[in-house]
């Protein structure tokens, strides 16, 4: 038997491919608070390094978010997004996706490193699941509800995020290093970078940030092709055509991922409470009937009603 199985979208790694291939996060060993001094200091619960006792501590109005969801029962995000670019199948859509919104063939200019962020959520794998959470009354319990990765959003390179980028910037000295690596390989001229992933409702943390490298094949895809056929939610097994374009791209990659019932991909993982917590209060962005009417069209159309949600919240911080 074949490791891996070929569709419309290129091949598909087998669930051995997956455990096998997972990519590494860049994990950084200068201090997170003060990106100065080497990081000598673990935070117990998530590993985070910091120089001293100082730093930890002034880090911590932010940290406790992303430390929060470290905690017992919860999904590790950050290894879901390393996952998730191990996957060669998602990561060629995500490299075409940042080659649009970052304009990558305009730019053949491959020695500066691109920049990319990309918003994420975790959310139930059943819709149903999903409007049960999103509610002013709905019941956070321990009990189990599978959930699931999906990608919401992804800015452009000059967006500054002010605090949230502040908190973990890129990792140049990291990324000199990777390239190095690459042009030894004679990988050199193909362009090259890191994508953040943020995650989080009314905070907003950077879970990861991977290297990648953006293949001939993914310039190609960008280039030649027309449309995209996203997997039909409506009917299994029928495909519906979309112009290529960063939101199809995205809608491709939730589609794939919402498809993958048996959870092949590993994707897929049990909710803990604080998870659960950020689909119930995502509903206070909606607070009228015209912004709820909308947060559901888009979960409808696309899958996830984050999109909606993540405009409402960039637009109140004055981000786009
Ligand atoms: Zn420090
Ligand atoms: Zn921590």
């Amino acid at each position: 038997m074949s490791s891996a199985s070929s569709n419309s979208y290129g091949l598909s790694p087998s669930r051995k491919e997956v455990n096998r291939g997972r990519h590494k996060a860049y994990k950084g060993s200068l201090c997170k608070n003060c990106q100065t001094n080497e990081g000598s200091k673990k935070c117990p619960k998530c590993k985070t390094v910091y120089c001293s006792k100082k730093c930890q501590k002034e880090d911590w109005p932010q940290h406790k978010v992303l430390c929060a969801l470290h905690s017992e029962g919860e999904p590790d995000i950050n290894k879901l997004t390393q996952i998730l670019i191990s996957n060669r199948l998602l990561r060629r859509y995500i490299a075409v996706l940042i080659i649009l919104k970052l304009k990558l063939l305009q730019k053949p200019d491959t020695a500066r490193s691109f920049h990319a962020q990309i918003i994420i959520g975790f959310e139930p794998s059943s819709i149903f699941d999903f409007f049960d959470l999103f509610k002013r009354s709905a019941v956070i319990d321990a009990s189990p509800l599978q959930g699931m990765l999906q990608i919401h959003k992804i800015l452009p390179e000059h967006v500054d995020l002010g605090d949230i980028s502040k908190r973990v910037p890129f990792p140049e000295s990291e990324l000199e290093k990777r390239r190095t690596d690459l042009s030894q390989s004679g990988l050199a001229t193909l362009p090259f970078g890191v994508i953040q992933f943020i995650y989080g409702a009314e905070s907003m943390v950077v879970v990861s940030a991977v290297d990648i490298v953006i293949h001939t094949e993914s310039m190609e895809l960008a280039r030649n092709a027309n449309d995209l056929e996203i997997p039909n939610p409506f009917q299994p097994g029928t495909t519906i055509k979309k112009p290529l374009s960063p939101y199809s791209c995205m809608e491709l990659v939730n589609m794939l991922i919402r498809q993958d019932t048996k959870n092949k991909w590993l994707l897929r993982m049990n909710m803990g409470v604080n998870h659960k917590k950020m689909i119930k209060d995502a509903w206070v962005a909606f607070p009228d009937y015209v912004k709820q009417l909308k947060a559901f069209n888009a979960k409808v159309a696309l899958g996830s009603i984050y999109t909606a949600y993540m405009e409402v919240i960039l637009q109140d911080r004055g981000l786009m």
